[in-house]
C-alpha cells in the first residue's frame, strides 16, 4: 500500500514537471483524452449535425417572440453551449470557413472550402470532411441545404477548393463524389445529364421527391423556395427534406452521417429581414424536431445543432423587442445543442468551431488523432468523364 502511494506520488510530480516544461503540449493531450472517454467513441450509429447559417441564441430567441412558441431546439436538448466561431484569418468567419471548421475541425482563410490555410499547404493535400470520414467507414453520407448546392456550407462537407466562388468545381467534385445524397437549390452548374451519367437519380421536382425509392443516390436541385415553410411544386420544406434524408440513410447497418443546412437564416439576417429570418429559423426547428423524433426510436442517434457564425448582431432592448445592429456577420459566440449525448460538451461550455467537428469524429468512431487528417485531393475526386 505503502509502496503504491510512494510510485502514486513520484508519478504525480513527474506529471507535474512534465506540465511546467511543456504546458501546451500537455494540456492539449489531457483534454483529448477526457474527450475521448467522455462521448464513448464508436457509441453512435447515426450522426445528424443541424447548421444554423447565421444562427444566434437571439435569432433562436427572436423566432420564439415572432410565434409565441418555445422552440423546440432549446426545451427539448439538455445540454446548451456555445461554438467559438473565428476562421484562421479572421475574428469574424464566413459561412465557407466556418463550414470547414464544421466538416474537416481545421480552421482555414475566409472564403476556402474544405481545404487548409493556403499560406501553409498545397492543395494536392486536403483536410477530410466528414462525409468522407463516414464513407470510409463504409456508413451512408448525405448533404441537405436550403442553399444553392455549391453555396459554401454544402460545399465544405462535400468539396474542396480554395475559393467558395469555384461553383463549377465544387459542382464537379460532389457529382463526382461518393455521397448518397447532396439536396439543395439549383446552382446552375449541373444538368440532368450530368447528374444521371455519374449515377446519380437526379431530382428537380417535388414529384421526383415523392417518387424517390430507397437505395437511389440522389442528387436534387430545387428552386429557391425550398427555405419556406410551406412546400411548392419544385420544392419540399427543409423539415420533409431530413425527414426523407433521414429515410434515406437509415438502411445502412454501418449507420449514416447526415448534415442539414437552414441556409436562410443568415440570408434573411444580411437583409435585417427579421420576418423572413424567424420564418427560416421556425422551418429550422421543424426539421430537427423531425430528427429528434427519429432519435428517440433510434437510441444510437447523435444530434449535433450549431451554427458557423451569427449574422445580424441581433439585440433585445430594454422592451422585449428584437433589432438588426449589422447587415453583417458577427464574432459572437454561436448555440451548441445536444441531443443524445450527456457528454459531448459539459452545460454550458465553450468549444473551438473545430473541436465540434472533431468531437463529432469520434462519435463516429475515429480514435484520437485520427481527425483532422489529411488526404490527396485525387483521392477524394474521381473526374467526370475523362
Ligand atoms: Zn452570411
Amino acid at each position: 500500500m505503502e509502496l503504491f502511494r510512494k510510485t502514486f506520488i513520484a508519478k504525480a510530480v513527474a506529471a507535474l514537471m512534465a506540465l511546467l516544461l511543456s504546458a501546451n503540449l500537455s494540456i492539449n493531450i489531457a483534454t483529448i483524452n477526457r474527450n475521448y472517454k467522455d462521448i464513448n467513441p464508436g457509441k453512435y450509429k447515426n450522426v445528424i449535425l443541424f447548421i444554423g447559417d447565421g444562427m444566434g441564441y437571439n435569432s433562436l430567441a427572436y423566432c420564439e417572440k415572432t410565434y409565441s412558441t418555445k422552440l423546440d431546439i432549446l426545451t427539448k436538448t439538455p445540454i446548451h453551449g456555445f461554438s467559438e466561431t473565428r476562421s484562421s484569418s479572421d475574428r469574424v468567419t464566413d459561412s465557407a470557413a466556418g463550414g470547414t471548421a464544421l466538416a474537416c475541425a481545421v480552421r482555414t482563410t475566409n472564403g476556402a472550402i474544405g481545404v487548409f490555410p493556403q499560406d501553409q499547404y498545397s492543395l494536392a493535400y486536403v483536410p477530410m470532411n466528414l462525409c468522407e470520414l463516414a464513407k470510409s467507414y463504409g456508413r451512408m453520407a448525405g448533404v441537405v441545404t436550403t442553399d444553392s448546392n455549391c453555396g459554401a456550407t454544402p460545399s465544405a462537407f462535400s468539396a474542396h477548393t480554395d475559393s467558395r466562388n469555384n461553383g463549377e468545381e465544387i459542382s464537379r467534385q460532389q457529382i463526382a463524389s461518393n455521397l448518397d445524397l447532396i439536396w439543395g437549390a439549383k446552382s446552375g452548374y449541373v444538368t440532368e445529364s450530368d447528374a444521371t451519367k455519374n449515377g446519380w437519380k437526379y431530382l428537380d421536382s417535388m414529384a421526383d421527391f415523392n417518387a424517390l425509392q430507397e437505395g437511389q443516390r440522389s442528387f436534387a436541385q430545387f428552386d429557391g423556395e425550398i427555405w419556406k415553410t410551406q412546400s411548392g411544386a419544385d420544392s419540399p420544406t427543409l423539415s420533409k427534406m431530413t425527414e426523407k434524408a433521414i429515410d434515406m440513410l437509415d438502411d445502412d447497418p454501418d449507420g449514416f452521417f447526415l448534415m442539414v443546412e437552414g441556409a436562410h437564416i443568415d440570408k434573411n439576417s444580411h437583409n435585417k429581414d427579421g420576418a423572413n429570418m424567424t420564418t427560416a429559423a421556425y422551418e429550422f426547428n421543424n426539421a430537427v424536431k423531425i430528427a429528434f423524433d427519429y432519435a428517440d426510436i433510434n437510441e444510437n442517434t447523435l444530434i449535433v445543432i450549431t451554427a458557423d457564425h451569427e449574422t445580424g448582431g441581433i439585440l433585445k432592448d430594454e422592451n422585449g423587442d428584437f433589432y438588426y445592429t449589422t447587415g453583417s456577420h458577427t464574432g459572437t459566440d454561436v448555440p451548441l445543442l445536444i441531443y443524445g449525448s450527456k457528454t459531448f460538451i459539459k452545460d454550458g461550455e465553450a468549444i473551438k468551431n473545430k473541436e465540434v467537428s472533431r468531437r463529432l469524429s469520434l462519435a463516429m468512431g475515429a480514435k484520437p488523432g485520427d481527425f483532422p487528417c489529411s488526404v490527396k485531393l485525387a483521392d477524394t475526386t474521381k473526374t467526370k468523364d475523362e
